[in-house]
């Protein structure tokens, strides 16, 4: 992950006056919590997700009971708890302690951020990068909280196309900012491995808010910013 603080000798300090008070303690409001399919009290029903994944093994001929595959149902049952926890991610616990009130107007970009997710139509991964810049209107987040909205999006089974869009919503929804912009890089597993094997089919997907869909040069000005990072998702 690369950051970049497009600033004019403010690097650093972003004019951070302190911690936010009781103002955003209800930042996200029920409603909120629901636009973003967040469930915090859902727990994973790891019974049903074995006995399915048995059921799989026996319906590809498998024997579930060989050693190798003994223990598959339970490790595979463990690994979704990982992969799909984004739904089950306290927003306001990830925001609220490193919400900031600057006198900052410039553009922050946060480039390079590696995610990984399950496409909903398959369930097999695709990863790549994700891109986030923001020009915030009086306050910013921290920096090392951005890749946690990534990955809060990431890790659910989702279509490349709602997460980008999702990412940028939430950074509109949480700062309020004059404009976000997030582009996503992925390659998916479901199109290299299966029908016509295409390496490096990489899809790019783009989300444009506020300021970066309005001002032309603004755009570009984030465009020019990733540009500069590899082309390589890997
Ligand atoms: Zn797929």
């Amino acid at each position: 992950m690369t950051m970049n603080h497009t600033t004019n000798g403010h690097n650093g300090s972003h004019g951070q006056k302190g911690h936010q008070g009781n103002g955003y303690r209800n930042l996200l409001s029920e409603h909120l919590l629901e636009s973003f399919e967040i469930d915090l009290d859902y727990e994973q029903d790891d019974h049903a997700i074995e006995a399915a994944i048995r059921s799989i093994l026996e319906g590809v001929g498998e024997d579930p009971e060989r050693e190798g595959l003994l223990r598959t149902p339970n490790r595979v049952a463990r690994m979704y708890k990982e992969l799909l926890e984004g739904y089950h991610i306290n927003p306001e616990k990830l925001v609220n302690d490193a919400l900031f009130d600057v006198e900052y107007q410039e553009m922050i970009v946060v480039r390079d951020i590696e995610y990984y997710s399950l496409c909903e139509h398959h369930m097999l991964p695709f990863i790549g990068k994700a891109h986030v810049a923001y020009v915030p209107n009086d306050k910013v987040i921290g920096l090392s909280k951005i890749p946690r909205v990534v990955d809060m999006f990431a890790r659910r089974l989702q279509v490349q196309e709602r997460m980008t869009q999702q990412i940028a919503d939430f950074l509109m929804q949480v700062l309020h900012p004059q404009g976000v912009a997030v582009v996503c890089e992925g390659v998916h597993m479901c199109s290299m491995m299966r029908g016509v094997k295409k390496a490096h089919s990489s899809m790019t997907t783009s989300a444009m808010m506020g300021i970066f869909r309005e001002n032309e040069k603004t755009r570009a000005e984030f465009m020019g910013h990733i540009g500069r990072s590899s082309s390589s998702v890997f």
